[in-house]
């Protein structure tokens, strides 16, 4: 049910909003999660571990609204003594033309060249800026410009901020429609705990040892993205999953894996596994890693599950067998890294990434994902897809559900078998019409 893993989503993006590695949004996050697992009957445990410093800023804006911007190391941190003043906008700000007349006491609002960017603050700094604001016109991944923290050669008395090239673009409408004043904090977050979920529910059987099989997805975002796609449409699809196959008959061990700080360069999933015993390890059969799985941008064709190899394994042939058993053909294979299902491929862990996107060559590798990725507009207004959350649902979970249900053996060897599972996942779909009271 595409609905119900979107009201995950509108609880991750909308009511908790932001949630980079180690803040109180990103933990606030794990609890909405552990707090779903457990009603659903798993048994759940948080994972806490060390993750690097966020220098974060808070603009205010004279209606109340806050925007969560990227601050500099090398500017001031005001803590909780806000800078207030009135934006202006000052171009480029690498010549004398491009500024105001006057910008002493002014937030001075800049498109960031990062080439540039010491001369661009050195600039605003030099004529009495009280505040800067650098907004990114461009993204790594051809997106648009997201939050980020200037690196400064040389350190500064006021905030520095690094802003998305919507929030830039914003003020500067606001700045043309008779001015904007806002209130502007900057934060250093440093001894940062992120946390991982673990919610699992063993084998039927009990054994203990029973193989495993894991759904994941990470629970961060970057620092001034709501994360609607990226990638609370991972979660909320987890979750879901977690609910549709908490009661089956289950041969296999099945553990839904929510990590923190993704975001940071994979650090919840690399000391997850870096803390699985070799037999612990081993019990693994397969990671099928859910990021970004419901983007509505109109031009991705495919969800693609990815090796970070490229070579197909249990997880990936049982998606396509999925997609061809439910008939549907917007699954393929492919080759990416990017994700939490990096680290479980380095310790010999079948696993893959599942993403919607287009990719019109994979040697070189050329993609194309949306566009607000990474930014203020990953939400589910401008980034989710009732439709593409429903046919993530319905191969991962298909996939899933064949992996982990309960095989009975003389079934096993009847010639018909292909049957028998066909049942079992227009069984598993119907499922997902059940109407059980849901309430968070
Ligand atoms: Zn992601």
């Amino acid at each position: 049910d595409a609905a119900r893993a979107i009201e995950h989503i509108r609880v991750l993006s909308e009511e908790i909003g932001p949630r980079p590695a180690g803040t109180a949004a990103e933990r606030q996050a794990a609890e909405y999660i552990a707090s779903v697992l457990r009603r659903y009957g798993y048994d759940v445990e948080l994972q806490t571990f060390p993750t690097p410093d966020q220098y974060i800023a808070a603009v205010t804006l004279p209606d109340g609204t806050t925007w969560q911007m990227g601050a500099s190391r090398n500017g001031l941190i005001t803590g909780d003594d806000p800078v207030r003043g009135s934006v202006v906008f000052a171009g480029r700000g690498l010549s004398d033309e491009e500024f105001p007349a006057d910008v002493r006491g002014k937030v001075v609002l800049m498109e960031y060249v990062a080439s540039a960017r010491n001369v661009q603050v050195a600039n605003a700094v030099s004529r009495g800026a009280a505040a800067v604001i650098l907004y990114s016109t461009v993204g790594s991944r051809g997106n648009y410009g997201s939050a980020f923290s200037p690196s400064l050669s040389t350190t500064y008395d006021i905030p520095i901020l690094g802003a998305a090239l919507v929030q830039g673009q914003q003020l500067r409408d606001m700045i043309v429609q008779g001015g904007v004043e806002v209130s502007i904090t900057t934060r250093h977050y440093a001894n940062l705990q992120s946390v991982n979920v673990i919610g699992s529910r063993p084998a039927s059987s009990g054994d203990p040892d029973a193989p495993v099989v894991i759904v994941s997805s990470h629970l961060d975002s970057v620092v001034g993205a709501p994360g609607a796609n990226d990638d609370a449409s991972g979660v909320g699809l987890a979750l879901e999953l977690a609910r549709v196959l908490k009661s089956y008959n289950i041969d296999k061990e099945l553990r839904f894996i929510f990590f923190g700080a993704e975001e940071r360069g994979l650090i919840g999933s690399s000391y997850y596994v870096d803390h699985l015993s070799d037999a612990e390890a081993s019990r693994i059969v397969g990671v099928f890693q859910a990021d970004m799985v419901a983007t509505s941008y109109p031009n991705v064709t495919h969800l693609y599950a990815m090796t970070v190899d490229g070579a197909s394994n249990l997880v990936t042939e049982a998606a396509m067998a999925a997609g061809a058993r439910l008939g549907n053909a917007s699954i393929l294979p492919g080759q990416f890294g990017s994700s939490d299902h990096v680290p479980f491929h380095y310790r010999g862990i079948p696993a893959a990434l599942f993403i919607w996107m287009r990719v019109d060559s994979w040697d070189p590798l050329v993609y194309d994902i949306e566009k607000v990725y990474h930014t203020p507009q990953d939400t589910i207004a401008e980034n989710i897809s009732p439709e593409r959350m429903q046919t993530a649902l319905e191969i991962i979970g298909a996939a899933v559900f064949d992996l982990v249900r309960k095989d009975v053996p003389a079934l096993h060897k009847a010639p018909h078998r292909w049957q028998e599972a066909q049942a079992g996942v227009a069984a598993w779909v119907a499922r997902y019409d059940d109407t059980d009271p849901y309430a968070h």
